[in-house]
């Protein structure tokens, strides 16, 4: 029985496969269709060389995959210009932060030069380019425009994208916690040398983040004590049994000690220990927290308290527009909109940029958005490290598991086909490691950019990425 439900499940993930790669297809036609398109009239009033923007908040997953799928397919002469607002120097590449927090020689390589892709991006100057770029911060939204932090300017917008993701008040190892790419990489240093310095170290959060980063603290310093407390009954509790015991079998394996259902409740530095709600106390001189992201939603707060939701994820409608009938041109994707995606990840993230970028090509013809975003299981996929070479690659629709343990030969986790993907050269940055501070849009030397044409055809992240 399990092995039919396995065998049906590889049959719905190449169903799947399939219907991802004609979505692409269909993508592409629109794009080159709408590139031979008339551009919409303008509205009454409206000035013929205004541009009207598109703005998209925060350039990750979700907010770099709808600009470059709206510069792709808007026409070469529209009036309307993809405008993204994005405080990082470098698309921050989130999977291998856990890595090098513990491992040194590749911190350079989780900051990746926007820009190859999305000519324009990142760089000095978009004139002529498809994209304009404004390295600043929202700071809140309101109904025709949004506020910039630096420049204080209020940036005017037809069509809003909100791809904010989320955010983590303590940093590394789920976000940097800097700017631009030298004090990350500082950062990631800093962490490398708390870990390889203190005997005793304290993770906690048994999530993907936590779970990666114990074990390969582990396996690079057998010697030193890891423990890794999580709340809940078993680490990786929200995907299948298999996997966490997969994740379990590897943990004891490596030596890191695991606490289950309990929670630090403080810590204390002088006597270098931590006390957890069941009033034990542990010896610690290294304590990663792994947990606390929160959904970045507040540029909302203001307009629109009441389609922020208590745990902070953005209520949208299927269609990804903001759930206030108020802000129909507002659209929120990625890990700050709520979609009931079971394990929220890029690739439910770069999903739904497809649908906004979608629906706001329609609403620019005129057209009201019909396209939905539905969670699809496939989605889901997680490639768990476990230690410095296996890993276990996990599939699962809540019922059934497909799981794949692998053997890892690159440290860094082959994150060059990510900058690949993202139209990067591995590893090369010429500038940008020189800057120390952000003072405003464009301060950043450019990466290094290639030539493309004005309206390249968006290159997909997901064929290079790996799980
Ligand atoms: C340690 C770790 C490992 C992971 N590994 C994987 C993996 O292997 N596979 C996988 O598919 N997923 C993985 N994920 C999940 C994945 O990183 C997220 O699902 C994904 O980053 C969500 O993308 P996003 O674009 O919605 O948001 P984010 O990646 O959070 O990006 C949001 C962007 O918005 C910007 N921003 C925020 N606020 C503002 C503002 N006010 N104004 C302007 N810009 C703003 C930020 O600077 C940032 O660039 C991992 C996550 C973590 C933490």
């Amino acid at each position: 029985m399990e092995s039919l439900q396995r065998g049906l499940m590889y049959t719905r993930l190449v169903a799947y496969g399939v219907s991802l790669y004609l979505s692409i297809l269909r993508r592409s036609l629109s794009a080159r269709i709408s590139g031979r398109a008339a551009p919409p009239p303008l509205p009454e009033g409206a000035s013929p060389s205004e541009p009207r923007n598109i703005v998209i908040v925060g350039a990750a997953f979700a907010g770099y995959h709808a600009a470059r799928l709206l510069t792709s397919t808007l026409p070469k002469d529209s009036p309307y210009r993809v405008v993204v607002v994005e405080p990082n120097s470098h698309f921050n590449f989130t999977w291998v932060l856990p890595r090098f927090c513990v491992v040194d020689g590749h911190e350079h390589k989780a900051f990746i030069p926007y820009g190859g892709g999305l000519p324009g991006a990142g760089g000095k100057s978009d004139i002529g380019k498809p994209v304009k770029w404004i390295r600043d911060r929202v700071v809140s939204v309101g109904k025709k425009t949004v506020k910039l932090r630096d420049s204080g300017e209020e940036l005017p917008y037809e069509f809003l994208i909100i791809a904010t993701g989320s955010s983590v008040k303590d940093g590394l190892p789920s976000r940097v916690g800097s700017e631009d790419k030298a004090s990350g990489v500082e950062l990631l240093r800093g962490m490398q040398r708390k870990i390889r310095d203190a005997k005793k170290v304290v993770v906690v959060g048994g999530g993907a983040a936590g779970v990666e980063l114990a074990t390969d603290a582990a396996d690079k310093y057998p010697d030193k004590k890891i423990v890794l407390v999580h709340s809940r009954h078993a680490v990786m509790q929200r995907f299948g049994a298999g996997l966490q015991k997969g994740a379990a079998e590897n943990l004891k394996r490596l030596g890191v000690e695991v606490i289950l259902e309990d929670r630090v409740v403080s810590e204390d530095e002088a006597s270098r220990t931590v006390t957890l709600r069941s009033g034990k106390e542990i010896d610690c001189d290294c304590f990663i927290n792994c947990t606390g992201q929160k959904p970045s939603s507040e540029i909302l707060a203001e307009i629109s308290p009441s389609s922020i939701l208590p745990d902070g994820h953005i209520k949208v409608k299927p269609t990804l527009q903001v759930a206030d009938d108020a802000l129909p041109n507002v659209y929120a994707c990625g890990d700050v909109a709520e979609t009931k995606t079971p394990n929220p990840n890029s690739r439910a993230a770069m999903r739904q940029a497809e649908v906004a970028a979608d629906n706001v090509i329609s609403a620019t013809r005129n057209k009201t958005p019909r396209f939905t975003y539905t969670p699809e299981w496939a989605n889901g996929v997680i490639k768990l490290t476990l230690g410095l070479d296996r890993s276990i690659t996990h599939w699962g629709d809540g019922k059934t598991e497909l799981l794949m343990p692998g053997e890892e030969k690159d440290l860094a986790l082959m994150c060059d086909g990510s900058w690949t993907a993202l139209g990067a050269k591995p590893f090369e940055d010429t500038g940008a490691m020189a800057t120390t501070s952000k003072a405003g849009a464009h301060a950043v030397e450019p990466a290094k950019m290639q030539d493309a044409p004005a309206h390249p055809e968006a290159p997909r992240l997901e064929t290079t990425v790996a799980a």
